[in-house]
């Protein structure tokens, strides 16, 4: 199958020749035609599946048929950096197609505000929001979403994390009945079934998500003491080859942290977290896509949607809580099939939450003796540790080692 198959208005395919796309993911070959009927859809799929041109391609076809007077989509997202992306990747598809764009996210100064607010009441054809500034705007009761044709929720699960399940409620009070709703996410737990039979109608369901990393990503693990993880992450990256690698920690103080621990080295690092200022952190972000910065600290809110070419390596300081969140952290090396490698450093208190992410990906990785100049490690015995970490039994359906049953 190739995209000549969807039949796309000529422009659109001109844009997608450009960017280099000949074949559609499974998420393309199956999403895009439902969406091309009109047909509410809910599709489980994680970043990386090229789930984000599979809704919006057909969206595009769609408009490019409209007489484009009106706001006539809109994508809720958990982050501004996927809002950016987003935001980028329609410059791309649509460089022929006249089709406009715009990114509403908070911070910012005011003339950003009146940016947003001018461009939501000129209706530009597709507005790419996180929610909270978007019902900030909506607030003003100058934007007019009347005309709304197609609502898409990217990201979903990771928006009801981050507490946004009321905020979406309302967003969606102001939008016309009458409309397409495709509902994108990496989990279905139940709030995600409750959003969904609330908002969806009658919608067509896809699953791709298999929660298994790249084949291109070698992973690997060190069981360590939390005093030994600074040497060791010295050892690695003076000895291990990498050109662009990003190293993350479960929370933001520990990001800063290692932040600080780098200002003392020879090694440029740059802090990636929510406390920095927007122009800081789009400074930050793109002397990293360009290579000017090889390494990047973050939390997992990096580990989401952040779409940058050629990162070779990813540390993991600590297991990530959610083992999810494992796969996307790993998922940062060997995108579009490049090789990569990927390390976990894992703490005594940690081995319960590893071993739940080898249930979830279906392998047990390997534990690398540590260098001699490190010392001995902890053992690692997580099977012993199960009472120390009940947060994993039963909760999050992960007992047994088998992924649970929405995800296969
Ligand atoms: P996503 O899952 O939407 O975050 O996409 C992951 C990456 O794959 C992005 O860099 C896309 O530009 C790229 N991508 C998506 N679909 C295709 C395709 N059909 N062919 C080549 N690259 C693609």
């Amino acid at each position: 199958m190739t995209f000549a198959d969807f039949h796309f208005e000529p422009k659109l395919q001109d844009g997608l020749d450009s960017m280099g796309f000949t074949k559609p993911t499974p998420i393309q070959q199956q999403a895009i035609p439902v969406i091309l009927q009109g047909n509410d859809l809910i599709a489980c799929a994680q970043t990386g599946t090229g789930k984000t041109a599979a809704y919006l391609l057909p969206i595009m076809h769609r408009i490019m048929h409209t007489d484009h007077r009106h706001l006539n989509t809109l994508v809720i997202v958990p982050t501004r950096e996927l809002a950016q992306q987003i935001d980028q990747q329609i410059e791309g598809f649509g460089y022929f197609t006249g089709v406009s764009s715009i990114p509403v996210y908070g911070g910012g100064d005011g003339a950003t505000w009146d940016q947003q607010r001018k461009a939501l009441e000129q209706g530009a054809d597709i507005v790419i929001a996180t929610p909270g500034r978007l019902i900030a705007l909506l607030a003003g009761d100058t934007v007019n979403l009347r005309h709304l044709k197609h609502l898409v929720l990217d990201e979903a699960d990771r928006m009801l994390d981050m507490g946004f399940f009321d905020d979406i409620v309302r967003i969606i009070s102001y939008l016309p009945k009458e409309r397409q709703t495709l509902l994108f996410s990496a989990t279905m737990p139940p709030k995600i079934r409750q959003l969904a039979n609330k908002i969806l109608s009658n919608p067509a369901e896809i699953n791709i998500a298999i929660a298994k990393p790249a084949a291109g990503i070698r992973q690997e693990a060190f069981v360590v003491y939390d005093s030994q993880k600074e040497a060791l992450l010295k050892h690695i990256l003076t000895t291990y080859p990498w050109k662009s690698a990003i190293l993350f920690a479960s929370r933001k103080e520990t990001v800063k942290k290692l932040d600080v621990l780098f200002r003392k080295s020879n090694i440029e690092a740059k802090a990636f977290h929510s406390d920095l200022e927007q122009p800081e952190r789009e400074e930050i972000m793109r002397a990293f896509k360009n290579k000017q910065l090889r390494l990047l600290i973050g939390t997992d809110v990096l580990s989401r949607g952040i779409d940058v070419e050629g990162i070779s390596m990813v540390i993991n300081w600590d297991v990530p809580p959610d083992p999810e969140d494992y796969v996307h952290r790993i998922g940062r090396t060997a995108r579009a099939e490049t090789t990569g490698t990927a390390i976990t450093f894992i703490n005594e208190a940690d081995q319960r939450k590893f071993f739940s992410i080898e249930s979830l990906i279906g392998d047990t990785l390997p534990k690398l003796p540590l260098p001699e100049a490190v010392g001995a490690g902890p053992e690692y015995t997580p099977e012993a540790k199960r009472k120390d970490n009940t947060r994993f039994n039963g909760k999050r359906n992960f007992s047994k080692g088998k992924p649970s049953a929405h995800r296969r």
